[in-house]
């Protein structure tokens, strides 16, 4: 032990307050508490507070500027009325004695998880237990949370690019060394998502024990076909691997061929686990739910190699640490199926995935190299002449006072590359188009 407790008393200190302060002393004991040193390597939250520090900074230079936002992947419409009604409903029963609820059930409230049962799997031939089903307030707080059921030394693998929260989420946990000048930790195995590949890695040789896919993708906007999926959960079953397969985008798809779940793959129950919400889907981002579907017959190993339900870690996991989402959220969510809820959410994804094909089209045809948009919310814009992305950034800030998300955020392999996201009002995207078009022609 290099830190003893006694310390904090003989190093309590009198610390006076800084000048300009009234002069008032007080003694401060500060705690040596030992803290989880794996934070410490997390790269300070780099992406999104530096832009908006250029952005601020920017606006500091050119107060009038009318600036358009195309950079943080938020929806822009308002929750639809089927949703609305339905809520508004729950928080009057909220108020009668009678009907008034408190704790839920942990995993859920069986209205909901039928409504997701009927609606997402059972009509796509996918069968799903009830009990599988854990609805959640969010398919971050599930991505990042789901790890902690595994041994510290799985070997992890994400692509690159890659959502943040499923790197971080190892990184805190210690599965991870530390981070080299490009921002890829020693000790994860990452799969580059390039044009050569069409941003989509094939599963590596080495060994892996857990991978996380996200289909539609975020940030580079494609999307998984049937045969890649295949490929991926015959590696896994071979391998004995597992994939966590983050289908937030899923109802952005337009082609009616391509697979919404990974279970559309025969074999995939016994290797995957999914994971789904309705912030884009439905307008939840500020509302909150989402759901995990673990199926029953995925295993792991104890440490005699015998087998246990990956079910029963996750049930009580969730149960010792989330006292269920709300019941009025839930409501909500439950409405997203109904027929007016799914008519009017589909107008909406109909709405954003108009913004998308408008801003691939008119960009295509102004000589940018453009890919996703076409079953994802997300353009994945190839800057010009090999532009490095927080320059593309600059420029594009400057030239269009347009603001998007630099590819090399999210991984190396997304240097050279930008995002632009499809949230936003039909003006706003006409008007972005327009800037950027003449200001890089
Ligand atoms: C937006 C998003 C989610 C959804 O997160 P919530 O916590 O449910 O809002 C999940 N995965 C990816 C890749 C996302 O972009």
């Amino acid at each position: 032990m290099d830190r003893l407790p006694g310390r904090a008393a003989q190093t309590g200190v009198i610390r006076s307050h800084p000048p300009g302060q009234p002069g008032k002393r007080s003694v401060c004991s500060p705690t040596v508490i030992r803290i989880n040193q794996h934070y410490r390597k997390l790269q300070a939250g780099y992406l999104f507070p530096e832009i908006a520090r250029r952005v601020s900074g920017f606006l500091r230079d050119n107060p009038d500027a009318s600036l358009i936002k195309l950079g943080i992947g938020d929806v822009t419409e308002p929750l639809c009325p089927a949703i609305v009604t339905a809520m508004k409903r729950a928080v009057e029963e909220m108020s009668v004695r009678d009907s008034f609820r408190g704790y839920g059930p942990e995993r859920g409230y069986d209205f909901l998880i039928d409504a997701i049962i009927e609606g997402d799997y059972t009509s796509r031939g996918i069968s799903i237990d009830r009990s599988e089903i854990f609805v959640s307030d969010g398919s971050k707080c599930d991505s990042g949370n789901i790890q902690e059921v595994f041994h510290r030394d799985v070997i992890v693998a994400v692509t690159d690019p890659v959502y943040p929260v499923y790197v971080d989420s190892n990184v805190m946990a210690g599965r991870t060394g530390r981070a080299n000048d490009q921002g890829q930790y020693d000790g994860l195995v990452y799969l580059p998502a390039t044009e050569a590949n069409d941003f989509a890695p094939p599963p590596p040789d080495q060994s892996v024990d857990l991978v996380y896919l996200c289909s539609p993708n975020n940030p580079t906007g494609t999307v998984a076909t049937r045969e890649y999926l295949r490929t991926w959960v015959e590696w896994a079953r071979q391998r004995g691997a597992l994939i966590i397969f983050d289908a937030a985008y899923e109802s952005f798809i337009t082609d009616p061929e391509l697979p919404h779940s990974i279970y559309e793959i025969d074999g995939a129950k016994s290797c995957a686990i999914e994971m789904r919400s309705f912030s884009k889907r439905a307008g939840f981002t500020g509302v909150r739910c989402a759901f995990t579907v673990v199926p029953r017959e995925l295993m792991g190993a104890d440490e005699n190699g015998d087998p246990v339900a990956i079910h029963s870690l996750w049930n009580r996991r969730h149960s010792t640490k989330f006292n269920g989402a709300s019941y009025i959220v839930q409501r909500g969510a439950q409405a997203v199926y109904s027929a007016q809820g799914l008519e009017q959410t589909g107008a909406q994804i109909s709405f954003y995935m108009e913004n998308a094909r408008l801003l691939r089209e008119s960009l295509t045809n102004s000589g940018f190299t453009v890919y996703g948009g076409q079953h994802a919310p997300y353009i994945w814009l190839k800057t010009p002449n090999r532009m490095p992305s927080w320059e593309f950034f600059n420029q594009l800030l400057d030239r269009a006072q347009v603001v998007g998300t630099p590819g090399a955020g999210f991984g190396p392999s997304g240097e050279e590359f930008f995002r632009l996201s499809a949230f936003n009002s039909r003006n706003n995207v006409e008007e972005a188009i327009s800037r950027i078009t003449t200001a890089f022609s």
